[in-house]
């Protein structure tokens, strides 16, 4: 006679045969992967996943997926991406982009001047060189070795501008004006999701990541900016940094972070996400454990600055937290329609 176990035993193999797989995995407790799926920092993040979703839409890779995220965002104008960005404190455009792939192939490019597609150049670095870091000039030449144009050095109109502003006072503030952040508006006459430039220059960060996992099941993520605004001169920040502005790790997820590089930079931060992942934490909660990391060597440093991060796992799950409130992000999956969230905060 039958157990009531064995009847059930017996029911789960025959109904396995009649249903889907992803039902079964549903069964088995471990839902179907969400994919594909493209999640990008800031609300600008509906511009690079706008051009990224239709890769990923047709089955294309994650990788192509991210450097079109990239190449849109930088061909916007806007003040922290791409040659439209605010200068350095000595009037000049310096750019700092990372590409990484599911083969933990990378390639960095930093202080780099008038290339457009910073982006462009970190992805053939990887893919044609043993390297995975050029800066400054060597940058340069690297790129214009391999067809790059060299781009007017002049300053677009809004970053004169503010630039001209800056100078007035010409104080080094490396720091975000959280309050403008908070209150920042939604439309301030430089196109639909470029307005985050102050007339004064004080805020002056905000850099574009996007982690994709492709419906391969693959991840890559991108980074790229102009950097913080009226930086010293060669100032680096986080953004070009393998395991700081950018990580993927096939297995496990994929991170990438936004503000001040500095506090990214000290705690390996989107490494941090992603190894906080491995250890079974979902995304938004790997992303807040690397930011009290950040916050608990100096929580009075903290309110001072802007930190957010952005991450993905193999599942297709999304998370993100930051310092301070003000940070989203957008997420675009089935259907195509970017969605802007607000990121949970530490200081609320
Ligand atoms: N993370 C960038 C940097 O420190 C700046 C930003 O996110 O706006 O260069």
């Amino acid at each position: 006679m039958l157990t009531k176990s064995s009847n059930r035993r017996s029911f789960l193999r025959f109904s396995a045969l009649a249903i889907p797989f992803t039902q079964i995995n549903k069964l088995i407790g471990k839902p179907a992967p969400n994919k594909p799926i493209v999640v990008s920092t800031w609300d600008s993040g509906q511009i690079a996943n706008g051009s990224a979703w239709p890769v990923l839409e047709k089955g294309g890779k994650a990788l192509d997926a991210v450097e079109q995220a990239a190449i849109a965002i930088e061909n916007d104008i806007n003040c922290c991406v791409g040659l439209g960005g605010n200068p350095d404190r000595d009037g000049y455009v310096t750019l700092d982009a990372c590409i990484m792939d599911e083969k933990a192939n990378c390639g960095s490019v930093a202080f780099m001047e008038r290339i457009k597609h910073p982006i462009s150049v970190a992805r053939k670095l990887m893919e044609t060189t043993p390297h995975v870091f050029l800066a400054g000039v060597g940058a340069q030449q690297f790129a214009l070795a391999n067809g790059f144009k060299l781009e007017s050095a002049e300053l677009s109109p809004d970053a004169a501008r503010t630039y001209k502003e800056w100078l007035k006072k010409a104080e080094y503030k490396p720091v975000i004006n959280i309050e403008h952040q908070q209150s920042r508006p939604k439309e301030k006459g430089h196109g639909p999701f470029a307005p985050n430039r102050f007339d004064d220059g004080s805020f002056n960060h905000d850099t574009m990541g996007t982690i994709a996992l492709d419906a391969n099941g693959d991840l890559s993520g991108m980074c790229t900016t102009s950097g913080m605004g009226f930086k010293m001169r060669g100032r680096v920040g986080d953004s070009p940094i393998i395991g700081a502005g950018l990580f993927v790790d096939n297995e496990v997820g994929a991170a990438t972070s936004s503000g001040q590089g500095e506090e990214v930079i000290r705690v390996c931060g989107t490494h941090l996400v992603v190894e906080f992942m491995r250890s079974g934490l979902s995304p938004e909660e790997a992303c807040k454990k690397a930011v009290e990391r950040i916050i608990k060597p100096n929580p009075e440093r903290a309110k001072t600055f802007q930190v957010g991060f952005i991450a993905i796992n193999k599942q297709g799950e999304v998370g993100a937290y930051s310092v301070q409130k003000g940070f989203n992000y957008t997420v675009t999956e089935k259907g195509g329609k970017g969605k802007v969230i607000n990121a949970k905060s530490f200081f609320v």
